[in-house]
């Protein structure tokens, strides 16, 4: 993964505006998060409301992206209120978010983010965290350890997968102070954490984590058949973009009766490959509840609900789905990575997929009524 940091760009930055340019490298990177997802910090010093200069957390907040953050993003939490929380050992995600609201330099603002204590609870002036690929890809198997070992040897720390909250951010902290020289902390089916004395090293922390992942996946990939091989051949991307262009109103359509959606459209290598290989629906998209994050948990159960209540062939998402999509900006992306599979799959499949998945219906089946 090249890094996109511009000397010339961040040269003038300080402080918060150097966090809110890194945050943005790392949102423009679709295979570090997706909308909403990952979250960067820095610790600073700051005037509470008496006047007294204090040690703050900088941490993005709830409901924003880092593709287009803004220092408005940023809540700023008291860190004295943190390390207070260290004495716990056990704190529910409705308590944690009640305690945090009380410490947060400007009253009534942005909720920080739910994993907040993850940077909180660690000392690095500047630690960036993502939802990247590569580590799933590398961690999404029951020989995790093993792997990650194999890639990173002694310099890169693992943890079993735990849900976001109170006691992964422990975790981690009591993981970092036992190994004290680790480079950075992976937290298998979820992501990457780095971390360093200023924003740019926790950023080239980061892409030297994804480059190693990324070279170690091709060189187990050399010579082998990827996703069970090619079932279909790949359209010219004219004729690509031609079936999209036919099918995009329709299945946006069919998404937006709940609530107004966009959909994307990606034809890159990596997707059309995955789309025309035998194992793209029935077996990949089919494990998305594998992974700890909660896009593709949602996603996946989304699918299967449908799958249960409606059959194959509908895209038109239950009442619950919908409850779900409208209950978070996560799940809001979730449609947009469901629309993007099942727009790149019914391109490929023209209706001849036997897959399970029904989001990989024929184009003729999309969709009930045009796009709003
Ligand atoms: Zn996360």
């Amino acid at each position: 993964m090249r890094s996109r940091w511009n000397d010339a760009e961040a040269s003038q930055l300080h402080g918060l505006d150097l966090l809110v340019y890194a945050s943005r490298l790392v949102g423009a990177e679709t295979a570090l998060v997706i909308w909403g997802g990952g979250n960067t910090s820095i610790k600073t010093r700051e005037r509470d409301h008496r006047g007294r200069e204090i040690p703050v957390l900088r941490v993005k907040g709830s409901g924003s992206d880092l593709k287009s953050v803004q220092r408005k993003d940023f809540p700023g939490v008291r860190m004295d209120d943190i390390t207070a929380l260290l004495d716990r050992s056990e704190m529910g995600d409705e308590e944690m978010v009640s305690y945090l609201a009380h410490a947060l330099q400007e009253p009534g603002g942005v909720r920080p983010s739910i994993e907040t204590l993850l940077h909180g609870f660690l000392e690095a002036p500047a630690i960036v965290h993502t939802h990247a690929d590569a580590v799933v890809s590398l961690t999404n198997n029951d020989r995790a350890h093993d792997v990650v070992q194999g890639v990173y040897g002694k310099d890169v720390i693992a943890l079993a997968y735990r849900r976001p909250g109170f006691k992964i951010s422990r975790d981690v902290a009591d993981a970092i102070a036992e190994r004290p020289d680790a480079k950075a902390l992976l937290l298998e089916r979820h992501g990457t954490i780095t971390w360093g004395a200023t924003v740019r090293e926790a950023y080239e922390g980061t892409i030297e984590l994804i480059t190693r992942a990324e070279d170690a996946i091709a060189e187990r990939k050399k010579g082998r058949r990827v996703f069970g091989g090619a079932r279909v051949s790949v359209l010219e991307p004219a004729a690509r973009r031609q079936t999209a262009l036919a099918v995009a109103p329709r299945l946006r359509g069919a998404l937006s009766r709940s609530r107004r959606v966009l959909v994307g459209f990606d034809d890159s290598p990596d997707v059309t490959e995955f789309v025309s290989s035998a194992d793209a629906c029935a077996r990949l998209a089919d494990r998305a509840g594998d992974s700890g994050s909660h896009d593709l948990r949602q996603a996946a159960s989304v699918l299967r609900r449908r799958d249960r209540r409606r059959g194959a062939g509908s895209l038109v998402p239950d009442r619950s789905s919908a409850r779900s999509r409208a209950s978070s900006p996560a799940t809001h992306a979730t449609s947009r990575i469901t629309a993007s599979k099942a727009l790149s799959c019914s391109i490929r499949c023209r209706g001849s997929c036997s897959c399970r998945v029904s989001a990989c219906s024929p184009p003729g089946k999309i969709g009930a009524r045009p796009g709003s």
